[in-house]
């Protein structure tokens, strides 16, 4: 086995030989001529000439010798069904997805948005726009009509494809509604809207515009719909990332970049085994779903298992169910699903073979030291984080398995990825740190294939977001806040907006939190800092207790407020002590499971919360604003 940080050189001091072999895992119908096309920096173009298809390597390339595996795998714990489909039945469905696309219109180039549940047509719709050269653009279903609307009028859908509700902890959410809402709202209004009706909840269909799947896909019979080749630039799908910390970004990825950058990932840091299983828990409304819910499993000719429900329902093993049932050997969750199981008994999950299991991988949000430890000990397996963003498709900062297994560091996500030259920068002057003193965390040009291309249709925004940052070089900033050892290993702080100023020293609410979730009483928590007239300003910190009934009265309250306030001054030093301790039952969140930081500081400093069209409930922000209240 080659030593990782040997590999990790090559990547990024001979990338285009080192990606050139990586580009040898996917299929091309013509080679590139060139490996990096660096002529507009700070873009850079991967595999420049060669001409692919995302869909021919997801899927048609396996049917010589899987054509009767099972490639999508679909489990709904919400309305009690389960499907599934071998690589020659998803070749089908997709080319009839592809051919009622082609018959209403869509062609190369045209953009098709994706708000559906989690149902295996969603899959097909996001396979056949790739297959036919259409950008889609997945918008997370259940995402209110604003959010939506916003979405539509950005990347300008000549289809949408949609479905008449999902269903969500057993309650159907109704989609229609909402679509027609947001469409009535937009300047740019889509020609057709495709419909598949789940039966759920009735609706009316616009005349002229919607269309019925289920008699489209009849009308289409068995169509042959051949792949587009597209150049290895061209865009795969536009995708907005999460908006924890304001307007949402149109992230642009290419075609050939990803797909060489996803089998290697398949296969270097996720270990996966070609005709195994790939559970991943996401959704296909975010970043994580469509880079390993749907095309890096296949693409590695795995089968994927596409789940609809929550990770508690019926109960807190069901995930563990579904990979015993289909014997999953990788499996990707959040640190987020994991913290809601912790609230559980561990027996649901220690009552399931997991033989079939190496490694799970978790990311998303900070993996905080208890939590590691509480999953890693309860499945018997090992953990990996794996830091990324929207913007890089996959991950930054993880463990390499499949080159080296170097020994994870508690609290670190691990080291840089291939291809990811990782720099931790002073804010101000731009210049690299040494080892153990905080900066921000950035690439240095280029950005490694799979990476975002742009900004949909805002090169110039592309380059003052992310490249501006420091006015003495052109680095791309992650706008997180971290640290990094000796060894090259990451400890990821918070985001750099979030950084606290506490009488003139600077923190990461990570750290305070990290310190907080030790407590054993502390199930989750969030810090923030809010502005302070002696201090310029203080923590606060919202926790949620793993058992109410400690706070149940005052005495109960008080005695948890002074504990968690001494764990933090033994840990962290006095300065980092949050100033109030506030009790919660939920948290703040956005619909991907990151908390919302901003709109928690908002509401400390008695501002306007903001943009929430991303908030996932607001009755955990009426909580914030009591439990300020009760305090003031
Ligand atoms: P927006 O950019 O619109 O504010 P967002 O940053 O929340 O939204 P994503 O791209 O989904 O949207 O999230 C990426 C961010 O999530 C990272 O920049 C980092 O802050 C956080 N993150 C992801 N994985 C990890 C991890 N393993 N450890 C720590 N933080 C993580
Ligand atoms: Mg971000």
């Amino acid at each position: 086995m080659a030593s990782y940080r040997e590999y990790h050189r090559r990547s990024v001091e001979q990338a285009e030989e080192f990606w050139a072999e990586k580009a040898r895992l996917i299929d091309w119908q013509r080679p590139f001529d060139q490996v990096l096309d660096a002529s507009r920096k700070p873009f850079a173009a991967w595999f420049r000439g060669g001409l692919t298809n995302l869909c021919h390597n997801a899927v048609d390339r396996h049917l010589a010798q899987r054509a009767q595996q099972p490639a999508l795998v679909w489990e709904s714990t919400e309305v009690e069904a389960e499907r599934s489909y071998s690589y020659a039945e998803l070749h089908s469905e997709v080319q009839r997805m592809a051919a009622i696309l082609q018959r209403h219109g869509v062609r190369q180039g045209d953009r098709v948005l994706i708000y559906m549940p989690m149902i295996p047509e969603a899959v097909f719709g996001m396979l056949a726009c790739v297959r036919i050269g259409a950008i889609h653009s997945v918008v997370f279903g259940g995402f209110a009509a604003l959010s939506l609307a916003t979405r539509i009028d950005d990347a300008a859908p000549r289809l949408i494809l949609s479905s008449d509700a999902g269903s969500r902890a057993g309650r159907v959410v109704p989609y229609k509604p909402l679509l027609d809402e947001a469409i009535e709202r937009c300047a740019h209004k889509p020609e057709k809207v495709l419909m598949v009706d789940r039966g759920l909840h009735g609706f009316q269909p616009v005349p002229g515009r919607d269309l019925d799947y289920a008699a489209e896909r009849a009308a289409v019979g068995d169509a042959q719909v051949p792949c587009t080749w597209v150049d290895s630039t061209h865009p795969s799908y536009i995708l907005y990332t999460s908006g924890t910390t304001g307007r949402p970004k149109g992230v642009q990825r290419d075609t050939g970049g990803y797909a060489v950058a996803l089998a290697m990932s398949m296969q270097d840091i996720y270990c996966g085994r070609p005709g195994g299983t790939y559970f991943c828990s996401s959704d296909i409304g975010w970043v994580v779903g469509h880079s390993y819910i749907v095309y890096g499993p296949l693409i590695h000719g795995m089968t994927t298992v596409l789940y609809e429900g929550t990770p508690v329902r019926p109960d807190a093993g069901i995930l563990w169910r579904l990979v015993e049932k289909h014997r999953a050997q990788v499996m990707f969750s959040s640190p987020t699903a994991v913290r809601v199981l912790k609230k559980f008994d561990a027996a649901f999950m220690r009552d399931r073979d997991l033989s079939s299991l190496d490694r799970l991988f978790l990311a998303g949000e900070p993996l905080d030291e208890p939590t590691a430890a509480w999953i890693s000990d309860t499945l018997r397996k090992p953990v990996v984080d794996n830091y990324w963003q929207t913007e890089t498709g996959w991950p930054i900062l993880s463990i390499a398995a499949g080159v080296e297994a170097l020994p994870p560091k508690p609290g670190s996500p691990g080291v840089a990825m291939p291809g990811y030259k990782v720099a931790v920068l002073d804010e101000n002057t731009g210049q690299p740190v040494a080892p153990g003193t905080k900066g921000v965390l950035a690439i240095e040009w280029p950005l490694p294939p799979g990476c975002m291309q742009t900004v949909w249709g805002d090169d110039q925004r592309f380059v003052d977001t992310y490249w501006s940052n420091f006015p003495a070089r052109q680095v791309y900033s992650t706008f997180d806040w971290g640290v990094a050892d000796e060894q090259g290993y990451v400890t990821i702080l918070g985001r750099t907006d979030d950084v606290i100023n506490v009488a003139g020293h600077r923190l990461g609410t990570r750290e305070i939190e990290e310190s907080i979730s030790s407590h054993a009483a502390v199930a989750e928590v969030a810090v923030v800092g809010a502005a302070d007239s002696l201090k310029g300003q203080q923590a606060i910190a919202f926790v949620v207790p793993r058992d109410a009934s400690r706070i149940a009265d005052a005495a109960g309250r008080a005695g948890l407020q002074a504990e968690i306030m001494q764990t933090v001054q033994t840990q962290l030093g006095a300065v980092a002590r949050p100033a109030r301790v506030l009790f919660v039952s939920m948290l703040p969140k956005t619909r991907s499971g990151k908390l919302l930081r901003r709109s928690i500081q908002a509401l400390c400093e008695q501002r306007p919360t903001g943009d929430l069209t991303t908030l996932e409930d607001p009755a955990a922000l009426e909580q914030i604003r009591s439990a300020l209240a009760e305090q003031a």
